[in-house]
């Protein structure tokens, strides 16, 4: 464990930040030194370049041989940035072991994960000269600013990423030892709008009430998107949704996850929405409409008594399978506009968009990987069978381009500080993680 322990030490000190200009040749660095691992450990492995502008991707393959499966691993070896560096215990970039748990940005999201699927089949291949699958990583150094190269070069090697089914540890585990297999992913879809009356600010004395306010009509536009049982209002939107089934509900209810957690994690004062589901529904099968920010007039200290020219709101919708993203954004589009008030005039630009992601996990692969998540953790009576609110567009990417399903096999801790400081990954799940790879590769060797 201690020379894979400082492998991972080793890849951590990269200060691999993907979306810092001055961080290109660390990432650069980081991207080749993960190369030369793989190579080393007996694998092909070469660092693909994606843009003139962009960082470097990572394809290794393990000995293929005919009449085996072709797996694809894929892993990020970037990272977020590091601030607000003062909130740090320890330096982001000098990994710190403490007891039993890693320190430093990119521990758990998500070089923890990915080095544990890279030992995993590195210390197989170590012993048996061979892998049991036909093995193939893709290892990008894009993701954390949003994979802008991952699709042109998932078409550009199309043939050399041709495989049977993906592999991605970037998701959580419900608790600590309970092996989870995530099925499911929401959607995205989002959109800022803005409202413009009068063609400066005015003296809301000499015009209130004969002026439409641009930020009253945004509060009633806002206010117009739910309805009092903090259903979605706006026409259409739950067309097409497809419902939980009967063994979700049954299975979700049984997960070490309830109400009381979700209040003191969040420190909202009670939990609100569709009062027919549960919060772990709500959030990982229910679609919603949400506002990300608002704003509009004066927002300095006393008063300034004006009726204010414009006002902005950027909303994201989280959408379920059976939801398509373009649609949901004409229907928004639809419904800001037929609740627009009187007087003033609205803008809509859309943003990015990303399908929901849902598989069987009683399908082969998925209960190939369940048995694998089983044998790695014994003491685990059930492997958590979950779904995920966020969303994860490079799935989708790998439907889209290579036809295929990807298994989600996450390792990250509630409390692992993700995107923030002092993020951290114990060093059991790394141990754990290394295992659970082996696992997978010797499970998915009988799908045919
Ligand atoms: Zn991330």
């Amino acid at each position: 464990m201690n020379n894979e322990l400082d492998t991972l030490l080793k890849f951590l000190r990269f200060p691999s930040v993907s979306t810092d200009p001055s961080r290109k040749d660390d990432v650069r660095n980081c991207g080749q030194w993960l190369c030369d691992l793989l190579q080393e450990g007996g694998m092909q492995a070469q660092l693909v370049e994606t843009s003139t502008e962009g960082h470097p991707a990572v394809i290794a393959k393990g000995p293929q041989k005919e009449n085996r499966p072709t797996v694809l691993i894929y892993g990020h070896y970037d990272v977020q940035p590091e601030d607000p560096l003062d909130l740090w215990e320890s330096p982001p970039f000098e990994p710190t072991v403490k007891n039993d748990v890693i320190y430093a940005r990119g521990a758990t999201d998500n070089k923890g994960q990915l080095m544990a699927h890279a030992l995993g089949a590195l210390s197989l291949l170590e012993k048996e000269g061979d892998l049991p699958v036909n093995l193939t990583f893709l290892f990008e150094g894009e993701e954390e600013i949003g994979s802008p190269n991952l699709e042109p070069l998932l078409k550009s090697h199309r043939e050399e990423l041709d495989c049977d089914i993906i592999a991605v540890s970037d998701t959580g585990m419900v608790a600590p030892g309970v092996g989870t297999f995530t099925y499911g992913l929401r959607g995205i879809a989002c959109l800022e709008f803005s409202i413009t009356g009068p063609s400066g600010d005015l003296h809301s004395g000499i015009w209130g009430g004969s002026v439409a306010n641009p930020a009253s009509a945004l509060a009633s536009l806002i206010a117009s998107l739910h309805d009092e049982n903090g259903k979605v209002a706006i026409d259409g939107f739950y067309e097409g949704v497809s419902e939980l089934e009967d063994w979700e509900r049954a299975a979700w209810k049984k997960l070490p996850s309830d109400e009381a957690e979700s209040l003191a994690i969040t420190g909202a004062s009670e939990l609100v929405g569709e009062s027919e589901y549960s919060d772990l529904e709500r959030r990982w099968a229910r679609p919603t409409a949400e506002v990300n920010g608002m704003g509009s007039g004066y927002q300095g200290e006393g008063s300034k008594t004006i009726i204010p020219s414009t006002a902005t709101a950027k909303l994201s919708f989280r959408l379920v399978p059976g939801q398509d993203p373009q649609k949901i954004l004409e229907l928004s589009e639809a419904h800001l506009k037929k609740h627009l008030p009187a007087g003033v005039s609205m803008q809509i630009t859309p943003g990015h968009c990303g399908s929901a992601y849902l598989t069987d996990p009683q399908n082969p692969a998925g209960m190939a990987a369940q048995r694998a998540l089983q044998k790695t953790f014994p003491q685990s009576k059930n492997i958590a069978l979950i779904r995920e609110g966020g969303s994860i567009p490079i799935i989708q990417s790998f439907k889209d381009v290579l036809g295929v399903d990807t298994l989600l096999l996450g390792l990250a801790l509630p409390d692992c500080e993700i995107h923030a400081p002092n993020e951290n990954f114990p060093v059991a799940n790394f141990q754990a993680g290394i295992e659970l790879h082996r696992n997978l590769l010797e499970e998915l060797s009988s799908l045919t």
